[in-house]
């Protein structure tokens, strides 16, 4: 056969299977996914979706126009080279291509806690979002903060329960973080760094230090892993997150199989380290990739990564990747309404995260793609566009 088998039918499922039509594949395209619905897109779901101003996020894509084989609500449960597994048969293959995501982390013994992934986890939410309604939200991340702000807009009493130091300690150091903490507090929100949950009851949350915590409702949003536990015994190698390993045009270590989206793990020759990098545009870009990959193209994946969040009224985004010994220059100060942190190795700009500062991320985007070196005395000034030494 050569049929093309896509499994995952999300952003990058669906980007992918796109343009291998739109590059002039041929063969049959199937588009597998275990959700009952189209593909859809997942950054509204914490915004408009919660918030209720929008309902669904369907891609707006004619499938069979397109001639690609949609199949929901089907599971893949494990993979043989030249065959995938499901929930309702076996599937031959030609080539395929993983793209299942990544799963939300659940916090062990909370049964009753709310995830959001999926638009089904986004209308139960907003349904119990209600005025007056006490909500504890596990981890000041991307999507805690995100439904903090509904939350608070929708008239809900907000607590926000964060093991680390400050928001969003994975992805930021201390000194960034803690400068969205005032955030939190204009908007209402009770955030609580630095604590630890111990169990969650009906109730209430209870945290290590004793304190308790009245809770209608908690929701959880400490990160997510790659959904590849399907790929157990198949011979495509993952890394010890369970990232599916691939070079730097989407290949897994199984002839014939590529990979693309939240749950790969890539070479990015630009970072000088392996890359996992769970947004949309990301998403988006690698779908597209492996799609050229299969139709023998040449070109590596190694755009600069970028994502952004919307919170507390602000507009926060991040172009690069910094790592722990970059040099750190601000661009305005922490407490001004708009502000920029810029971050630099050898002069070389490596990462930049504006607030309410779009043009910054767009210039720094391209000063990233171009590896330029910055004057830090002129890219410290808000007032000069930034550009390169
Ligand atoms: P997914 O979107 O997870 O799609 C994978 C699909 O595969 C899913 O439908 C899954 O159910 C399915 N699947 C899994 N296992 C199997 C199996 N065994 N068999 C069949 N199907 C399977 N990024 C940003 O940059 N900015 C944002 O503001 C932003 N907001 C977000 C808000 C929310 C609430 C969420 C959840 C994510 C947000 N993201 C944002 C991240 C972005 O949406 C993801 O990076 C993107 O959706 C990843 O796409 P994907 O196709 O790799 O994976």
């Amino acid at each position: 056969t050569d049929t093309v088998v896509v499994v995952g039918a999300g952003l990058a499922g669906a980007r992918c299977a796109g343009a291998l039509r739109a590059g002039g594949l041929r063969s049959r395209i199937v588009l597998l996914g275990d959700e009952p619905h189209a593909p859809y897109d997942r950054p509204p779901l914490s915004k408009d979706v919660l918030l209720g101003k929008a309902d669904a996020t369907t891609l707006d894509i004619d499938w069979a126009h397109l001639g690609v084989d949609l199949v929901t609500g089907r599971r893949a449960t494990a993979l043989e080279p030249g065959v995938l597994h499901t929930d309702a048969g076996e599937l031959p293959y030609g080539s395929l291509v993983i793209a299942t995501g990544a799963a939300p982390v659940a916090l062990p013994g909370a049964d009753r806690a709310h995830l959001l992934r999926t638009v089904d986890d986004a209308l139960a939410l907003r349904a119990l979002l209600r005025p007056g309604a006490r909500i504890v939200l596990v981890g000041a991340g991307w999507i805690g903060a995100e439904t903090a702000t509904v939350a608070r807009a929708l008239g809900c009493e907000v607590t926000v329960v964060e093991a680390g130091p400050t928001p969003v300690p994975g992805a930021l150091p201390a000194r960034v973080g803690a400068a969205m903490t005032a955030w939190y507090r204009e908007a209402g929100v009770d955030l609580r760094c630095g604590a630890v949950v111990a169990s969650v009851g009906p109730h209430e949350v209870l945290l290590a230090d004793g304190t308790r915590l009245a809770a209608d409702e908690v929701v959880v949003g400490v990160g997510a892993r790659p959904a590849t536990g399907w790929l157990a015994g198949s011979g495509v190698a993952l890394d010890a997150a369970g990232a599916v390993l691939v070079d730097e045009r989407l290949r897994t270590s199984l002839p014939g199989v590529l990979a693309a989206g939240d749950c790969v793990s890539y070479p990015s020759a630009r970072s000088g380290t392996r890359l996992s990098v769970q947004h949309w545009d990301h998403a988006l870009q690698s779908g597209a990739a492996a799609a050229a990959s299969l139709l023998g193209l040449e070109t590596p994946y190694d755009p600069v990564p970028y994502f952004w969040s919307e919170q507390f009224g602000r507009m926060v985004q991040y172009a690069g990747r910094h790592t722990d010994g970059d040099d750190l220059l601000w661009r305005g100060a922490p407490g001004d309404p708009a502000w920029t942190v810029l971050w630099l190795r050898d002069g070389r700009l490596r990462a930049l995260l504006a607030v309410d500062r779009p043009r910054d991320l767009t210039q720094g985007r391209r000063l990233l793609e171009r590896g330029a070196v910055l004057d830090p005395a002129r890219a410290a000034d808000q007032a000069v566009p930034l550009k390169a030494a």
